[in-house]
Formats: structure tokens, sequence, C-alpha cells
């Protein structure tokens, strides 16, 4: 079967988008439009539920960098390219490389916290506007912020480690232990940057300053670090019972007497539980994120481009659906005059809306006026979205654990 592999996005700059309703371009105006858009019935047969489809602007008020932002990777670092998935699996020389920079990026990202626009989306889902989220962030701050609102992290998690032969996942927190032990030296160099209060700062300027470059998939860039001297661990499980390879060999793995990776090893790799570029979303996260859209009536994109296929073709979804689409980021987004087509251009927000403002302070304000306004009483959604938080919710949890 064809499967369609995580593409490096379309990295250069969108044009400008139009401001949907035209009175959208100040704050009264744009909350007016977001209100008319959770207020007003949804279309005929479809659910009264909103989804979210968020990416990485949503987190750059938590200190991460984006891709497009005016300090987004794309943007500060020109040549910047990811690793991919084969590089991954079939370079030791590129794992090294990988867990050195992820090593000295985790702790920075460990500490970060969720911000107003995460906390915006759970008041969100407690007023029963927003039924579920779909996120192509792996930071895991949307579950950390709404833990019982359902959320499905479209491209992984950065928070476990997996094993590329038996597929059993490891917290990356004590993997991050084992990385310090095998790396003394990294460790030390950790500290005394931590110590420099680089990793400490929220704001990407000081921490650039202060010699480190953070990207947003977590890692950091060191020029002229000494990546061949890194050493990882192999799969815990795999190295107590060796998998059986597709050839139907033994797979080899071994580590040394302290426990790094021996390099004639042929199984156990462990991976970040992310989907790298160059390999494929799974078939149930696919399914489970095309029933989120199916489950909703209207959608909320959130702070992306959707330069990412993956998600772009959730939006296309939502549109062809007839749902209405609320688009706030700042900047350019992917053919979005597509999800606007066929509108009244008299229409106040109920048919779509596209606002130009940073959420971490547009959100918080629309949580306070829908709150103002909500009739009491009428605080829960009726039976459908509630029978898809009971339902969905199971299948989240089920990709979580
Ligand atoms: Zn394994």
């Amino acid at each position: 079967m064809h499967k369609p592999l995580l593409r490096i996005p379309y990295t250069d700059i969108l044009p400008s988008p139009t401001t949907i309703p035209s009175s959208a371009t100040t704050l009264p105006g744009a909350l007016a439009a977001l209100h008319n858009f959770f207020r007003s019935p949804a279309p005929k047969g479809l659910p009264p539920s909103t989804v979210v489809l968020s990416g990485a602007g949503l987190s750059v008020a938590s200190g991460l960098a984006d891709y497009r932002g005016d300090k987004g990777t794309y943007r500060v670092n020109k040549t910047y390219r990811p690793i991919y998935y084969h590089e991954f699996l079939s370079s030791h020389e590129a794992r090294k490389r990988y867990w050195a920079r992820s090593f000295l990026g985790w702790s920075s990202l460990h500490n970060a916290k969720p911000n107003s626009g995460h906390h915006a989306v759970r008041d969100l889902g407690e007023l029963g506007l927003v039924s579920s989220v779909v996120t192509q962030n792996v930071d895991s701050f949307h579950p950390r912020a709404h833990p019982d609102l359902p959320t499905l992290e479209l491209h992984g998690y950065l928070r476990a480690t997996v094993c590329t032969s038996c597929w059993n996942e490891y917290p990356r927190d004590t993997f991050q232990d084992e990385l310090a032990r095998l790396n003394p030296v990294w460790a030390a160099f950790l500290k005394e940057v931590v110590a420099s209060g680089a990793l400490a700062t929220e704001d990407p300027d000081e921490k650039r300053a202060k010699g480190i470059r953070m990207n947003p998939d977590g890692d950091v860039e060191l020029p002229e670090a000494p990546y061949t001297t890194f050493r990882y661990p192999a799969c815990p499980h795999c190295l107590a019972h060796p998998p059986t390879l597709a050839d139907g060999s033994r797979g080899l793995v071994e580590v040394d007497h302290e426990g790094a990776w021996s390099h004639s090893n042929t199984a156990g790799i462990l991976k970040p539980a992310v989907v790298m570029f160059g390999e494929s979303i799974s078939h149930k996260v696919k399914q489970t994120a095309e029933e989120a859209v199916d489950n909703a009536g209207r959608m909320l994109v959130l702070a992306t481009s959707l330069a990412t296929y993956s998600a772009w073709r959730l939006a296309k979804r939502a549109k062809d659906r007839g749902m209405p689409i609320a688009i706030v980021n700042l900047r350019g987004v992917r053919g979005e005059d597509t999800f606007f087509a066929n509108m009244d251009p008299q229409q106040t927000g109920a048919e779509g809306v596209r606002v130009e403002m940073s959420t971490e302070n547009l959100l918080p304000t629309l949580v306070d006026e829908l709150r103002r306004t909500q009739t009491p009483g009428t605080n829960a959604l009726p039976g459908p979205a509630v029978s898809l938080k009971q339902s969905n919710g199971a299948v989240f949890k089920d990709m979580l654990s």
C-alpha cells in the first residue's frame, strides 16, 4: 500500500491574508467575528462542536521557535534541515548528532510550559465550545494544559522514545538520565549552559545571544560540537530479547560495558516518538484525526500556516464537509482562499473568520467574552458532542499511553 510520507513543508513565506470579515482587523472586530463563529448554529446536519487544529505558532509564547514567524527557524536559519527517518535508521553517526542536540535541547523543552493560548483552548472546552484538538506540535503542551479535552498529536510527541524494532515506548526523561550517564562531559557542559541562564530564559533572542539556537522539534544547534563522541543506549527490551528481523534471522543488540550502543547492532534503535520527515503517519492516527474532523461542525485553525500536507488536508476535509473555518494566524496560510470560497460577502463570522493576530492575547480575551455572553445552563453540548468526547476519549487515551 502506498503511504504518503511526511515531507519537508513549503518553506517560503506565504502571501499576506485577507481579513474576514473586513471588520476583524481590530481586536473588538476580531472578537465579534469569533463570537459569531462560535455562537451561530452549526450548518444543517453538522454537530454543534468545534475541532481545533493547531501548530507551532501556539507555542512561541512558551519560548519555542516556530517555522515562519519573524524569529522562526526558516527565517533565522536558512540552512535548517531536519533529520530524515531513513538517515536516522541507517546511520549511527546521524543518531549521535541527533541525540547530542536533543540532549541539550530537552531540558529547555522540559522546563517550558503551556501558555495562555493553550489554557484558552482548555477554557473553550470547558465552555462546551471545543470538543477535541488535533495538533501538529510535538511539545505536549495541549495534553498538559487540558488533560480532559481529547488531543490528538498528529506528528507524535517528544515526551517519549520508541523502539523501531519492538515499538515499546519509554519516557524521554529517563532516557535523558541515561544520556547524561553515558556522556559525562556533555552533561557537565549542559550544566554550565543551564547555569549561564541560556536555557532558563523564555526569550528566544536572549537564548541566541548566549549561543543557543533552539528549533521547534526540541533540538539545539551548537557550531563545532564534537557530536561523534556522543553515546546513546539501545532499547532495553530488545537488549534482553533480541528481535527477529524481516529476513527471519535474529537481530544483534549489544552494548558496551557502560551500556552504550554497539555500532554492529542490527536492531533495537530508539527514536523520538515523533513522525520524522520521510516517515509516514500511522493509519490509526490519520483515521483518528479524520474522525475528529467528521465529529465536529466547525474548525478553528490556530497558529499554523498549514504548510504540512497532513494538516492542510484536514482543513480541506472540513471545508469539503461544509464546516465553517476560522483561522487565527500571524501571516499567510497555505492556499487559504480555498477555505473561504463561496461565502456570503456580508457574513459576519458564522461562515468563516480570518484573523491575523497572535493567539496568546486574542484567545483569553475571546474566552472572557464568550463566558460573559454564555446563557446559564448551556455550558454543555447536546448529545452527540458528549458522546464524541466519550467515544474518542478511549481512542486518544489508547494512542497516548
Ligand atoms: Zn525494542
